[in-house]
């Protein structure tokens, strides 16, 4: 047995002598006190379990974090490879009827020649081919030659061209949509005009009070009533082909409505960021907006813009017109 003795050297008056014994049993053991009563337990401190604690909850918060960046970037990985294994397929797919039809037309079933259809342009378009002839009867021709020896395989859309419309200026106050394929008719019989080929479409006042009313026609009609005068009431109307262009109202650009737009307002008088009701810009400061927009993409064959979006002789407007009047069956 051994025992250490720790006694303090120099005591005050009054203070009772401690000392602190630790002794050691085959090593096993230990004890500590002082005289006699007491004994000093080594129970864990406050800052240790708080540590301890602070420690655990980390680790805890570091692991839950890990995980689920480690579940989104899985999820991102898995949707960012369907979207791409989707977009290839997609890809492919387009490519192979692409190719499939090309193939088809060209090599091995029809022969444009055989048929006698004159072949304007051959284009690809949406996994499909788009071809252009001169004249309705030579793709009607084509697209039923398609359809016999290759029905299965091919599907045909024929674009039709729009049906003619005619004006006719300063109708009678009696005469609306319900009579006026009637009037026509009838008070015009030189025309020998059947019925079912007129089809009114609407009338409308212009500025000066003029009623005028417009119908849609066929190829042949709108040949014999175009360009002649035609009795309506009490009245002799004249007549002419009817060609719009429709602009939008809030961009001032052309072949959409204002509800379908999706451009910047601009001013169809200066181009300005603005709409009409707001524009202060003198007639000679006048800008088309259309016209600038065909100059930036056109700089060779610059046209002039010193004119506003409304006038009637904007090449923009002229343009647009005849583009019109190419896709109407004249
Ligand atoms: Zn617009
Ligand atoms: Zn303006
Ligand atoms: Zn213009």
């Amino acid at each position: 047995m051994t025992g250490q003795l720790h006694a303090p050297l120099d005591l005050s008056p009054g203070e009772e002598p401690r000392f602190s014994l630790n002794r050691r049993l085959n090593g096993s053991q230990s004890q500590s006190g002082h005289f006699g009563e007491e004994k000093n337990l080594h129970l864990p401190g406050f800052k240790s379990i708080l540590y301890y604690t602070i420690l655990y909850y980390t680790i805890l918060y570091c692991t839950i974090l890990y995980c689920t960046i480690l579940c989104y970037t899985i999820l991102y990985c898995t949707i960012l490879y369907c979207t791409i294994l989707y977009n290839t397929a997609l890809y492919c797919n387009i490519l192979y009827y692409t190719i499939l039809y090309y193939t088809i037309l060209y090599y091995t079933i029809l022969n444009p020649g055989e048929i006698k259809v004159g072949v304007n342009s051959l284009k690809s378009l949406h996994g499909g081919v788009l071809i252009e002839t001169n004249s309705i009867e030579e793709i009607e021709v084509l697209g039923k030659e398609i359809q016999t020896k290759c029905g299965g395989e091919l599907e045909t859309h024929i674009h039709r061209l729009r049906k003619p419309r005619v004006i006719i200026l300063n109708v009678p106050e009696d005469i609306n949509a319900d009579n006026i394929e009637e009037a026509i008719i009838r008070q015009n019989p030189d025309l020998n005009l059947m019925k079912g080929s007129i089809v009114p479409k609407f009338t409308y006042v212009t500025k000066r009070m003029h009623r005028n009313a417009v119908v849609e026609v066929g190829s042949e009609t709108r040949k014999t009533l175009t360009h002649r005068k035609i009795k309506l009431g009490w009245q002799i109307c004249r007549t002419d082909d009817y060609i719009t262009a429709t602009r939008c109202f809030n961009c001032s650009k052309f072949n959409h409505r204002t509800i379908e737009c999706r451009g910047e307002v601009t001013c169809p008088l200066c181009a300005g960021p603005h709409n009409l009701k707001e524009c202060k810009s003198d007639p000679t400061a006048h800008k088309c907006t259309n016209c600038e927009t065909y100059n930036r993409h056109n700089p060779t064959k610059k046209v002039s813009a010193n004119h506003s979006a409304l006038d009637k002789g904007c090449p923009s407007l002229q343009t647009i017109l005849e583009r019109n009047r190419l896709n109407t069956e004249y």
